[in-house]
């Protein structure tokens, strides 16, 4: 697991995350941000909302999320914060 719940800066940060994504798009990814509903979303490594270019919105460091390699490892993670997978909302665009 990838710990980058604090942010992930321009620059070299947000390179290497990028690169990440980019090894294996069946990955899974969290958001440390919850929706409306209070869930936070999980996404495929391969979501354009993952990596779009930061300076294309003129923004400085991406928010706050969690990469794993596996399906495993996740659901490990989600037991770790007392979650299961139906705690998370599917992200419409990647997961449907
Ligand atoms: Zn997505």
């Amino acid at each position: 697991m990838r710990d980058y719940s604090a942010g992930i800066p321009a620059g070299q940060a947000d390179d290497s995350y990028r690169q990440w994504l980019s090894r294996n798009p069946s990955w899974v990814v969290v958001n440390r941000a919850t929706n409306r509903r209070g869930l936070q979303t999980l996404h495929r490594a391969n979501c354009d909302t993952l990596s779009y270019p930061l300076a294309s919105r003129g923004d400085k460091q991406r928010s706050g999320k969690w990469c794993f390699e596996s399906l495993a490892e996740l659901e490990d993670w989600l037991k770790s914060q007392g979650k299961m997978l139906g705690d998370l909302n599917r992200c419409p665009r990647c997961m449907e």
